[in-house]
């Protein structure tokens, strides 16, 4: 870095240590998306060093989690009551009242993103690039669903009512892009919230809360909620009293919420087992970059990641990709991320049940290609696996794994590929690699999932410009995509307008 470090920076770009509320990036034409820190200045690198260094030792958010508990069945009805109660004062103001709050928390979220990072590294072992793309897509909720505050109030023909009580249960795996979405989207929606971050990730979920509060949000309005007794989380999900619940999560967990509440109005981002297709006719060199990281981002742990590649044709035998896939796969750095070489970080808690089998066993007709070993006795840190030969049918194929696996399959025809992509029970994302029109059409007419990418990875949907959402087993509920401009009608209540004529 000597070299590149006495190079002056041209202004233009965001030095992180240098923003503040005066200066923090924010949209100038509309809604605009965030841009990531841009690690090519060296004020960036030596910021980030700074923060993986603080990640050893933080102590963010543990304060704010241990004066927010809900520990006892008692609590549960005072808890909801008093957001129900505080949420009237909220529903009442305008749509750009509301709207004003969220852009201070867009600005607010891009200040402390350090601090984000920091929580991130420590508890959920994110990378600096991955923990950042999150910041930037939760800045791009507050500034979008701000818009959409507005235009909520102008939908023709029906009056907006805010409803009283949302229930945000975010995952662990985006512990600050899916959270702060749901809280957002509710709020701008006029709903009062009980933010319940997951176990694993809870201090990032109080960063979150703080952020939010800091920016004007009424603390009564989001109640952050660390669930310390399960018969009272129980109760909470299951409680009349909720209007909506925004669930990102497993499969079993949709149907286990809705199993304890039939009419549970439920919008539930579930899970996923998503391939990428690729031809002949793809730019193959774009394709082994796009699969790697759709495969290995987070170590694989987004419902969204790849965990098959099915080669079509000439691909299926090329010696060209093959090589290329597997060097870049068994050259990714992995460690923890305070580790700054760090590409691919750890599994969020050892492995176990279906993912350690998934890591050490092969079904038939299958070999590893990349063998993942597991590297120190925390059973957290694993190399990336590659298998090849995966049949139709056969358990890889069909089973979400959450983890760095990746499985090859083949096929002799794009038909025959995307009958092995639809098999799934999932439908959440898709790609495909190839130039050629006549193939993309026949994919599009054909592949049932809810988000589609072309020559593209499959992870990181951006807000608003792919609103992101399920097909099949991957959504239970209200099927509305978040990120998207029908959210916030869905979290709604409507009352038809008498007609004027
Ligand atoms: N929205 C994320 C993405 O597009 C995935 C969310 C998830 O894994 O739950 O990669």
């Amino acid at each position: 870095n000597s070299v590149t470090d006495e190079v002056p920076e041209p202004k233009r770009k965001q030095n992180r240590n240098e923003e503040t509320a005066e200066n923090v990036w924010r949209p100038r034409f509309g809604f605009e998306n965030a841009p990531d820190t841009d690690p090519s200045l060296s004020a960036n690198r030596a910021w980030g060093r700074a923060i993986l260094e603080r990640s050893k030792t933080t102590e963010l958010g543990i304060q704010l989690l241990e004066e927010n508990q809900l520990a006892s069945t008692d609590e549960v009805e005072p808890l909801i009551d008093s957001v129900i109660e505080a949420s009237k004062a909220w529903g009442a103001k305008s749509g750009k009242e509301r709207a004003d709050v969220l852009r201070k928390v867009a600005i607010n979220l891009g200040v402390r993103r350090a601090d984000l990072l920091e929580v991130m590294a420590a508890e959920a072992g994110k990378t600096l690039d991955q923990g950042d793309t999150e910041v930037s897509e939760a800045i791009d909720f507050a500034n979008y669903y701000a818009e959409l505050a507005e235009a909520v109030e102008q939908v023709d023909g029906a009056t907006h009512k805010p409803v009283n009580l949302t229930l945000v249960v975010p995952p662990w795996n985006f512990p600050t892009a899916i959270p702060t979405g749901g809280v957002l989207a509710a709020l701008a929606a006029g709903s009062g919230v009980i933010f319940k971050p997951a176990t694993n990730t809870a201090r990032t979920g109080a960063v979150i809360a703080d952020i939010l509060w800091e920016a004007g949000v009424p603390r009564e309005v989001v109640r952050l909620i660390k669930v310390s007794d399960r018969e009272a989380g129980k109760q909470l999900i299951s409680s009349p009293k909720v209007d909506r619940l925004i669930l990102t999560g497993g499969y079993e967990t949709a149907e286990t919420f809705r199993s304890w509440r039939k009419d549970l109005p439920l919008f539930g981002e579930t899970s996923g087992k998503n391939a990428i297709i690729v031809t002949p006719n793809a730019d193959l060199d774009l394709a082994v970059k796009d699969v790697v990281y759709s495969a290995f981002g987070h170590a694989g742990q987004k419902c969204s990641a790849a965990s098959t590649v099915i080669l079509v044709g000439t691909v299926a035998t090329s010696k060209r990709f093959r090589n290329q896939l597997l060097d870049a796969v068994s050259s990714l750095h992995v460690s923890y991320p305070q580790d700054v070489e760090t590409q691919m970080g750890p599994i969020i808690a050892p492995a176990e049940g279906k993912l350690l089998r998934g890591l050490t066993t092969l079904g038939e007709g299958e070999e590893w290609a990349i063998k993942p070993k597991q590297l120190d006795d925390s059973g957290k840190l694993w190399s990336p696996g590659v298998r090849y030969g995966v049949k139709p049918g056969s358990e890889y194929h069909l089973t979400e794994y959450f983890g760095p696996i990746l499985g090859v399959m083949t096929a002799d025809t794009l038909e025959e590929a995307i009958e092995l992509q639809n098999a799934t029970d999932y439908g959440l994302t898709a790609g495909l690699h190839s130039l050629d029109s006549d193939e993309l059409a026949l994919w599009l007419s054909k592949v049932q999932a809810g988000n589609l990418y072309v020559n593209r990875g499959i992870t990181g949907a951006i807000v608003r410009r792919q609103p992101f959402g399920g097909w099949k087993k991957s959504t239970v509920g209200s099927g509305t995509k978040a990120g998207g401009p029908n959210y916030l009608v869905a979290l709604s209540d409507w009352e038809t307008k008498p007609s004027q004529a």
